[in-house]
């Protein structure tokens, strides 16, 4: 789950990692009460899940009452890359002296943490990877040693970061990678980390994703999945237990095991499809189950052919055969569904369906036959 900035930065709080004062402001008149309250000047910043907000308006300085009211009433309601403002963030005005960037990620071929840091921030990482790939000191990181202060000098000073911020900007980098690894991050990023006029470093922007397979041990996180712009199609999924991930294309897809849940979207690539969804019914699925996802695809108004591919195993393909047929006693399936039905009681389960067999219920005998039928179903 990705964090609005203001999130971020109240996240950040909880490490003491050093962030401008600020609040939050839905209207125009709201803003305006912040930076009253602030005292001028003051930034006004558009809160949405995207980057480059800078570069598209969304970032403004605010001297006086009406700057806040014009400014505000810019932001407010802007489209940003498809992301429509809703809310502000309004924070104390910070004078910039230098520009940083520090970010800690997951490197997964290597089973390490991945620290990223360079004196030249504020613009996009990728542009200076491209640009300047030795402006960015990479650290990578055992996660059973951690990071500690000596090891975060050693990386400042390898960084180039100015002399008068090394030691503050170090013991921020401890603090975020606690954050991070704590905090259970996907990835804490600062861009830019400021070091000010009068030598105080802070973070002036905040970029988190958190680890959801954490989610367990962080009630504390609800605060933020309420105002989550997640998927609608992916809440009602999570709601029924399965596993789902809505894509672009036409076909739906359910699949049992993650592996053939994989294959199943590469088959119907192959034969010139796109999938609507991953969808995993895992193993050992019973009717419900089938009938909860068949109704979740339903759900999706892009979805044009639905293609239920299942390798029976612990999962009985009877009871796949069930849960079909629960579904449709159930709801109106919009889309014609095209099955592959294999393994464990393949014959029962086909045995099942036989009667109820039409134009909108289909078997196929392979998983690229069903694929072709699914496809140009959807294509149709
Ligand atoms: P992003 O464009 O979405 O990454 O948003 P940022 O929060 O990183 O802001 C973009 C840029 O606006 C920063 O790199 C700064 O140059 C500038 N900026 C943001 N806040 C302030 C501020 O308080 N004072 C000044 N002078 N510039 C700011
Ligand atoms: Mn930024």
């Amino acid at each position: 789950m990705d964090l609005f900035e203001y999130q971020g930065k109240q996240y950040f709080g909880r490490f003491d990692i050093p962030t401008p004062a600020g609040d939050i402001a839905d209207t125009v008149e709201q803003a305006v009460a912040v930076a009253e309250r602030i005292g001028y000047p003051v930034v006004l910043k558009a809160q949405v899940k995207v980057g480059g907000r800078g570069k598209a308006g969304g970032v403004k300085l605010a001297a006086n009452a009406d700057e806040v009211r014009e400014h505000a009433d810019f932001i407010l309601g802007l489209d940003i890359k498809g992301h429509i403002v809703g809310r502000l963030w309004v924070e104390e005005a910070s004078s910039i002296a230098k520009e940083y960037y520090a970010s800690f990620t997951l490197d997964r071929p290597n089973k390490m943490h991945l620290g990223m840091l360079s004196a030249q921030g504020g613009v996009e990482i990728e542009v200076v990877a491209e640009e300047n790939p030795d402006a960015i000191a990479f650290l990578s990181i055992d996660p059973v040693k951690g990071l500690d202060l000596e090891d975060a000098r050693r990386w400042v000073a390898q960084a180039n970061l100015d002399e008068v911020a090394r030691e503050q900007a170090a013991t921020l980098l401890v603090a975020l990678y606690r954050c991070y690894t704590e905090g259970d991050c996907d990835l804490a990023e600062i861009n830019p980390l400021i070091l000010t006029p009068d030598n105080v470093v802070k973070a002036l922007d905040a970029k988190v994703t958190l680890d959801e397979n954490a989610s367990f041990r962080h009630p504390e996180w609800d605060e933020f999945r309420a105002t989550d712009t997640i998927d609608p199609r992916e809440i009602m999924a999570r709601e029924k237990g399965l596993t789902y991930i809505g894509l672009d294309g036409t076909v739906g897809i359910i699949s049992n095991g993650a592996g053939l849940a994989m294959a199943t979207l590469d088959v119907v690539n192959q034969v010139g499809g796109s999938a609507a969804n991953f969808l995993d019914i895992g193993g050992g699925a019973n009717a419900d189950v089938m009938a909860a996802a068949l109704e979740v695809i339903n759900a999706d108004p892009k979805v044009k052919a639905i293609f239920v591919n299942i390798f029976g195993g612990i999962t009985r393909v009877d009871e796949v055969a069930k849960g079909v047929l629960e579904a449709l006693s159930r709801v109106t399936i919009n889309a014609p569904i095209v099955l592959r039905l294999d393994g464990t009681n393949a014959v029962e389960g086909r045995a099942i369906l036989a009667a109820h067999l039409n134009d909108s219920l289909i078997t196929e005998p392979t998983m690229l036959d069903a694929a072709r039928r699914a496809v140009s179903l959807a294509n149709a």
